[in-house]
């Protein structure tokens, strides 16, 4: 586990040597609830455009198991991962995980994990708190566990000098408001990484998420148009720490 103060030392690092030399805008995709469109629909959009993802996958009760029509198979979760996407962790059953032990936190990471091994994918090293709810009990056993980000709401975009990785800031950009959505993409700057939170495109499960295609299309249009780096993030931690090391 990293004290305060190496944590605060690498920061420090990352300021001088991994900054500068990053992109100037960068935007992180992440894809949570583990839905079927993003399988059948979404991975396609980001090929097209070449863009990278970071999907935190969960199997939704009660009907992961029997719903494939809306939920992903594990084997579908396994072509995003062959395909280059990141998967990342977002609990067995989309808990709140302020209302559950250590114990039981870490068996809702460890069954994500054990998944991932049984069908070769990578185990994650990213987090998204489920409903966005954390504490510091709860980041505590993330660190313990070595995730390297945790993702929350909040906004507003990532400083990467400032923002403890643990409490990732993103903006969730369901709906039909693309003003609000155009607005969250322009605060990326340099240190400042935009993170979008996005469900199923479309999610037919989880309306209050839905973010309709042709909209996401779109944005993906205008990110590529405008020069944006799509990242997962894996590469935006592969970017920072291996700049370390130059
Ligand atoms: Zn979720």
């Amino acid at each position: 586990m990293k004290t305060k103060i190496q944590q605060t030392f690498l920061l420090f690092l990352i300021a001088f040597n991994g900054l500068a030399k990053l992109p100037e805008k960068v935007i992180i995709l992440t894809f949570d609830d583990a839905i079927a469109s993003q399988s059948t629909n979404t991975a396609k959009i980001l090929n097209e455009y070449g863009f990278g993802a970071t999907f935190f996958v969960c199997e939704f009760p009660p009907n992961f198991d029997t719903d494939k029509e809306n939920y992903m198979t594990w084997e579908q979760i396994k072509e995003l991962s062959d395909m280059g996407f990141e998967i990342g962790n977002h609990t067995r059953t989309h808990v709140n995980i302020t209302k559950i032990s250590d114990d039981s936190l870490i068996s809702e990471l460890e069954y994500i994990d054990s998944k991932c091994r049984k069908y070769n994918i990578e185990v994650p090293s990213t987090f998204a708190y489920p409903g966005y709810s954390n504490d510091s009990l709860s980041i505590n056993v993330l660190r313990q566990k070595k995730y390297w980000y945790a993702r929350a709401g909040g906004g507003r975009p990532y400083n990467i000098e400032k923002d403890d990785p643990f409490l990732l800031p993103s903006y969730d950009i369901a709906g039909t408001d693309t003003s609000k959505v155009y607005r969250a993409i322009r605060t990326a700057s340099q240190g400042n990484v935009v993170i979008l939170t996005i469900h199923g495109v479309p999610d037919n499960v989880h309306p209050w998420v839905n973010t309709p295609p042709e909209l996401f299309k779109e944005y993906m249009d205008y990110l590529k148009k405008n020069n944006y780096t799509v990242w997962s993030l894996k590469t935006l931690h592969d970017n920072l720490y291996s700049n370390l090391n130059r």
